[in-house]
């Protein structure tokens, strides 16, 4: 039988053939993943180790956007857009099967936004040169209603559309993990870097981790380290150097997700100036609305961010503003929220709006790379300018980036997205083969979401997850897209995994506790204490 490369155990059991590593990359999220596939496909013995899941940090928590931002572009950061909406382009081909292009409206409630904003998202679609998604257009009021029925009518003029990229970022995570091996990587996750290995000059020469399912613990060497752990970063930087400059200030970003009756259609609503001068997303994804996000300076991070009232007593009032059918607390299907990993300002009096959302490379005397800022859009640019980085310090033998035109895992023209399992790409057939292997597979988990418990499965069998929490939150979207039938999953799902992983009952009741515990929280609370 054919050797399954993404079974944990047989990469658990492949460590110690590798004696030293030419590259080993902490943290997989966007960042992490982005560098395990430039640096294996350039040839380098690569290793990534993740301290909980593919995209458990902010990875999966964003708001689903390929762009170039046009925020951005109104704060005169043309380079930025330019780069991010290149990148938009490559992602589009490299990912067909995860990246939809999709139209946004802006709506316009005074008489010049219409004139002001097609300008300015001209200049937007002249900067994607040759990867345009198409060209913007002002459209009247009618044709604005005729595409956004919920719209609020009193007092619109007519709107602008214009077009930029949307897709699934967990799942995006899981398909480059999924490249990365392919390519001859060894990833792991569920495995966390508890030190730095350093000689006596206080160089880099390795880290020490832990496999968190086992609890075993384990020394890997390389003279190349490199800190892709997002928020997290100072951690690490502190492992090397106690008093490490602090190199992040996260910024907090909260989501709620509606059914897609409060935004029908297949456009999204884009607000380029809310209340407080932010920019408000409500975004089609999976059959529901994604309305976000807010921007709010943190002095502390977690593993799971909580949304704070106040963000969600704004968010409802800015998507009322331009509905005519307001949302309710009720309606909320789920809330999570997100930190942006921002580059900190020399300067502590910088606001985080105009902090530098572009991504900067911290070389440390110790040897250690760090990669922090960005965006999902620009995760490939940043692993291209990360290894070269490496390259220029000789730390690695010079080879060519080889990720602009590398097709991603399940990469496959996708027109057709009337089914919701499009987002597997060439891994439908396999689905498709394990469900008529044995039909009860084909079971649904939940009447109000698609999934079905083959889909648990297949996500064990190949796509290296090992909880509940990262089937329910990061293969399939349950979590992020009703929490409340996520929960209602949980026993089914542990059940299910229980038997692919072979697991026994302890086990099972430790995930069914778990889950339940996280997954609440991504349930609104419906009378919360300043409501
Ligand atoms: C609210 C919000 C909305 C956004 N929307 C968009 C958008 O629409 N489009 C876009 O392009 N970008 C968007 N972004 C930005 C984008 O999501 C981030 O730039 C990107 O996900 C950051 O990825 P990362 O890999 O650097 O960090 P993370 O995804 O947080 O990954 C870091 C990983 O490191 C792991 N780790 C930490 N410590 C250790 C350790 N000791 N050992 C092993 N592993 C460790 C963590 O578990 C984590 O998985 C958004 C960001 C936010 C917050």
């Amino acid at each position: 039988m054919e050797e399954n490369i993404f079974n944990r155990e047989h990469l658990v059991n492949s460590l110690p053939n590798t004696s030293k590593w030419d590259v080993i990359i902490i943290g997989g999220g966007a960042t992490g993943l982005g560098v395990a596939v430039d640096s294996v496909t350039r040839g380098y013995k690569t290793l990534l180790l993740e301290q909980v899941d593919y995209a458990k940090g902010t990875s999966s928590r964003s708001t689903k956007l390929v762009h170039g931002g046009v925020r951005y572009l109104a704060q005169g950061n043309i380079d930025l857009v330019r780069e991010a909406l290149h990148e938009r382009g490559l992602l589009e081909k490299n990912a067909p099967h995860l990246v939809k292009n999709q139209s946004f409206v802006i709506p316009n409630y005074r008489w010049w936004e219409g004139i002001y904003y097609t300008i300015g998202l001209k200049a937007y679609d002249f900067l994607a040169g040759k990867l345009s998604l198409g060209k913007s257009t002002h459209i009247n009021k009618t044709k604005t209603v005729e595409r956004l029925s919920t719209l609020r009518k009193k007092g619109l003029y007519g709107g602008v559309v214009y077009k930029d990229g949307q897709f699934d970022d967990s799942r995006l995570a899981i398909n480059l993990a999924q490249t990365a091996i392919e390519n001859g990587a060894t990833l792991l996750n569920h495995f966390k870097v508890t030190d730095l290995i350093q000689d006596p000059k206080g160089k880099i020469t390795g880290v020490n981790a832990q496999d968190t399912e086992t609890s075993k613990e384990y020394a890997f060497a390389s003279d190349l380290v490199i800190n892709a752990t997002g928020v997290f970063s100072d951690e690490i930087l502190k492992m090397q150097k106690k008093d490490a400059r602090k190199s992040i200030v996260p910024s907090q970003g909260v989501h709620l997700v509606f059914d897609k009756s409060f935004l029908p259609g297949d456009d999204a609503i884009m607000i380029p100036k809310t209340d407080d001068g932010r920019v408000l997303f409500a975004v089609p994804w999976h059959d529901k609305v994604l309305v976000g996000t807010t921007d709010t300076n943190l002095d502390d991070h977690s593993l799971e961010p909580q949304a704070q009232e106040q963000e969600i007593e704004f968010i409802l009032k800015t998507f009322n503003n331009y509905l005519d059918k307001p949302v309710k607390r009720s309606d909320v299907r789920s809330i999570f929220a997100g930190l942006r990993p921002l580059a900190a300002p020399k300067d502590d009096s910088e606001k985080t709006k105009e902090i530098s959302r572009s991504h900067k490379i911290i070389v440390s005397e110790s040897g250690l790379l760090t990669i922090t800022g960005g965006k999902w859009t620009t995760y490939r640019r940043m692993a291209q300018d990360t290894i070269n980085k490496a390259i220029s310090l000789k730390k690695l033998p010079k080879k060519t980036c080889q990720t602009k035109d590398l097709a991603i895992h399940g990469a496959k023209p996708t027109e057709d997205r009337s089914s919701y399992l499009y987002i597997y790409g060439t891994d439908q057939e396999a689905l498709a083969a394990l469900t008529a292997s044995n039909p009860e597979l084909g079971q649904k988990l939940h009447p109000r979401l698609p999934f079905t418990k083959a889909e648990v499965v297949f996500a064990a069998r190949n796509e290296m997850a090992r909880t509940v929490e990262d089937v329910l939150a990061r293969r399939v979207r349950a979590l992020f897209l009703d929490a409340d039938a996520a929960l209602s999953m949980t026993e089914e799902v542990a059940d299910l995994l229980a038997k692919e992983l072979n697991k026994d009952e302890v086990w099972k009741q430790n995930q069914i506790q778990q889950f339940k515990k996280l997954a609440s929280q991504y349930c609104i609370d419906a009378s919360p204490v300043s409501a």
